[in-house]
């Protein structure tokens, strides 16, 4: 018998994830997915993949007031993310 996976153990995958260097669209959503099944708070790994085409981020940075937004190198979508 196959044991349910744990909020522990989704938590785990989530920061392995996170820590690879290279990730696809295709493995970030099912990640999040499997956050959403968890409740399991996205946040600080939010800024690593793009919002609209959950690419791994990488472009152009720019710093403003209270958001860096970074432009997607792949879909050209503008993702802002808030600096605390
Ligand atoms: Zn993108």
């Amino acid at each position: 018998m196959k044991t349910k996976p744990t909020k522990k153990e989704a938590e785990n995958n989530i920061e392995k994830f996170f820590s690879r260097k290279e990730f696809s669209a295709k493995e970030v959503r099912k990640i999040k997915r499997l956050a959403m099944k968890f409740n399991i708070k996205l946040g600080k790994y939010r800024r690593e993949f793009c919002k609209k085409c959950l690419d791994k981020l990488r472009g152009k940075n720019k710093v403003s007031k209270n958001y860096k937004t970074v432009k997607c190198e792949r879909c050209r979508f503008v993702n802002r993310i808030k600096i605390s």
